[in-house]
């Protein structure tokens, strides 16, 4: 029996009137699901978007949205095996659905990981440092990220439908943006089961994801200038989107991550005997069929020395010839089906259009051999490989979103480089080398026209992630006909979605927009050191200003004597009197600085638990035997963490001379409790 697709609107499920379009199994060709948006309130899920889940998600901090992507993350895990026995329906084996969903899991959790070590625990994220804009240090500036009252549209393609929503939802929701999903319909029924999961969890606060299963309909027009729209899917259709009014004249954002014709280098250094060798192969075959290389990184064109050629392609045969294709029910089988026989007609179509100057050199046009499965019914294609002629413009042009690479060779590094870039923009490339400056010259020739370049060879390959994996940390995009777009790459991919602004104040203004001390703003000292106050009673701006400590020659001997540092400058006065910087004996910098801790810290046991590390240290002017050095420390941010009895403190130090000079400058990182005696151990 199928089932009607519902969208997720406005905070109920939407079932449309109408009988809506099957959507059927990518192996058997079985009705799976129907699917329609008729009848759609597209402008109520945009006001709901910015009326109850943007509010609702910007009144948490980073690390609280944080904590809730992870608590998802585990939600889902507890559920992978619903979403695994549906993802076969699109034609996927397990090895496929494990990049999909795992996948889609995994980048939650490093969203929610990296958004508790990255960002602050506040709603602002401050960029760079701080900009003196006058003499006497009364008007500063600096730059903050601030969440944008708008809705982020996610419209996905069909290829990805876990991973494709949850790689868009995680840095947007990070970035204070609710979030409005379009999968791609003929796969949307797994998107429907990963969002019903995720609202049925009650982890999200309402509005804050919105499901729309179907035609988009007039959504764009309801989009404005805080909105924006992040596509995956054909160039086509973003040509369209792109032209939209919303868009050109509206103010939205558009981010497109398009068609890719990623291509794989094998480096002229490489001998068939090398491990290289064996790498590039695999690399190759491994992306014609995960995902039945319907993937839009995966390698369209297999770039090899002419001299190699023959080598390439017999063994790209002999390991194709091991790849079993057919129903992904079966556990023999490798190569699960395309998403539907309209796909596959498309991938054929392709291919006919690559043969105007290519011929078939590995694998049956016609058809090939499955394990099990109706070629009829199921979406089924085995794998081709061609050979391209000199000269040959299709390869660059044509995207054969199916299992089909093009083998194609090039003379030099640099004929290599240019057929790369005949591309026009890809998302990923990889080059197989052992060699340093074939390396070099490939990554810096390809890095203009890619998002992303793999280097492979024997030392990493074991670790290596491969070719077509786009990772959370890392940037997704590229330029040209991959769309121009940037997804992803950890933090960036979050203050992507946010707005950019460069405030201009006075000092104490500007600590209070940003939350964060700025040099130059009101300090308060008093009697009571600021160690001795937990995080409930420690505030921005306390701080402490040492006495003066004067720094002798015999500290700096038993210095150098008790460490092992006897760096010249340190220990011999003829030597150190001849360097151009310190025209004599100076004090070790981590001298000055164990020293200044001794002139800051409060010995006895406290709140302050633990120092985690500096930040930013810097020596700025030379100490010598006879100085007096003095430190100032001051609380500048204060993060209580989420979990924990206890946050981080960020103590700006500045350490002087008798002169008023600054010597070093630094940032100490403690841990402190959040009260004092604790009221039970600390724990994380
Ligand atoms: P597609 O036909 O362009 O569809 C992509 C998405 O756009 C679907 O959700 C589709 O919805 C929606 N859409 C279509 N027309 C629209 C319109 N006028 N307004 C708003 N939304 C509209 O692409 P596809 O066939 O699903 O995906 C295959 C292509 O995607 C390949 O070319 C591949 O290279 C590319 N791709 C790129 C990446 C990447 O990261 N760069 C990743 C995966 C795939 P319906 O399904 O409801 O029509």
């Amino acid at each position: 029996m199928s089932t009607m697709l519902e969208s997720y609107a406005a905070g109920r499920w939407f079932r449309a009137a109408d009988d809506g379009e099957p959507l059927l199994d990518a192996a058997t060709g079985e009705e799976v699901a129907r699917v329609s948006s008729r009848g759609l309130d597209v402008a109520a899920m945009v006001r709901h978007a910015r009326r109850a889940g943007g509010p609702a998600l910007r009144s948490l901090t980073f690390h609280e949205r944080a904590a809730m992507l992870k608590a998802l993350a585990k939600h889902l895990t507890a559920h992978k095996e619903e979403l695994y026995a549906l993802s076969v329906r699109t034609g996927a084996t397990s090895r496929d659905t494990m990049v999909d969903v795992d996948g889609g899991i995994g980048t939650l959790f490093s969203y929610a990981s990296r958004g508790v070590r990255e960002l602050p625990n506040d709603t602002v994220v401050l960029d760079g440092g701080l900009e003196r804009l006058g003499k006497g240090g009364t008007f500063v500036g600096r730059h903050v990220y601030a969440s944008r009252p708008g809705v982020a549209v996610q419209i996905n393609a069909f290829n990805f439908p876990v991973w494709g929503m949850l790689e868009k939802l995680a840095p947007a929701f990070l970035a204070g943006l609710p979030s409005i999903v379009k999968p791609a319909s003929q796969t949307a029924y797994l998107t429907e089961l990963t969002v019903r999961l995720i609202i049925e969890s009650g982890i999200l606060p309402e509005g804050t994801l919105q499901l729309l299963a179907g035609g988009a309909g007039t959504l764009l027009d309801e989009l404005t200038v805080q909105d924006s729209v992040a596509f995956t899917g054909s160039a086509h259709t973003a040509r369209i989107l792109r032209r939209h009014p919303s868009v050109l004249d509206g103010g939205v954002v558009l981010g497109v991550e398009a068609d890719s014709l990623n291509c794989s280098i094998l480096g002229p250094d490489v001998r068939p005997e090398d491990p290289e060798f064996d790498l590039f192969v695999k690399g190759v075959v491994t992306e014609m069929t995960v995902k039945a290389g319907q993937k839009c990184t995966a390698i369209r064109r297999v770039l090899v020395p002419g001299t190699m050629a023959g080598r390439v392609v017999e063994a790209l045969a002999a390991r194709l010839a091991k790849v079993t294709v057919g129903d992904p029910r079966n556990p023999d089988v490798r190569m699960g089906a395309l998403a539907s026989l309209g796909q596959r007609d498309e991938v054929r179509k392709a291919v006919e259009a690559l043969k105007a100057n290519a011929e078939v050199v590995v694998g049956d046009p016609g058809g090939g051999a499955l394990l099990d499965g109706d070629p009829e019914r199921g979406a089924f294609m085995t794998p081709l490989v061609l050979r391209a002629r000199p000269g040959a413009a299709e390869p660059h042009d044509v995207e054969p979103f199916g299992p089909v690479s093009t083998v194609l060779t090039y003379d030099d590094l640099e004929s290599a480089i240019g057929l790369a870039a005949r591309g026009k923009g890809s998302l990923v490339a990889s080059v197989v080398t052992h060699d340093p400056q074939v390396a070099r010259s490939v990554v810096l020739g390809l890095a203009p026209w890619h998002g992303r370049v793999l280097v492979l060879d024997r030392d990493d390959a074991k670790e290596s992630t491969g070719h077509g994996s786009p990772l959370p940390v890392l940037v997704h995009g590229g330029p040209g006909r991959a769309g121009g777009g940037e997804e992803l790459g950890g933090v960036r991919g979050v203050l992507r979605h946010m707005q950019r602004t460069a405030v201009q104040a006075s000092p104490d203004l500007l600590t209070a927009v940003t939350g964060q001390w700025t040099t130059g703003a009101a300090r308060a000292e008093s009697d009571v050191h600021p160690f001795r106050k937990s995080l409930a009673e420690l505030r921005i701006g306390d701080g402490i200003s040492s006495v003066p400590r004067t720094v002798s020659l015999a500290d700096i001997d038993h210095f150098a004597e008790f460490t092992g540092d006897t760096f010249y400058a340190h220990t011999d006065a003829d030597a150190a009197a001849r360097n151009p910087l310190f025209g004599g004996i100076v004090a070790h910098g981590y001298l000055v600085v164990s020293l200044a801790a001794g002139l800051f810290v409060d010995p006895a046991p406290g709140p302050v638990l633990a120092n985690f590390g500096v930040d930013g240290l810097r020596f700025l002017t030379p100490v010598k035997a006879g100085d007096a050095i003095a430190v100032t420390l001051t609380v500048k941010q204060i993060t209580p963490r989420v979990n924990a009895d206890y946050g981080e403190v960020r103590w700006e130090a500045v350490v002087t001379n008798q002169d008023g000079q600054a010597v070093a400058t630094y940032d100490v990182l403690t841990l402190v409790a959040k009260t004092w005696p604790a009221t039970s151990a600390p724990s994380c």
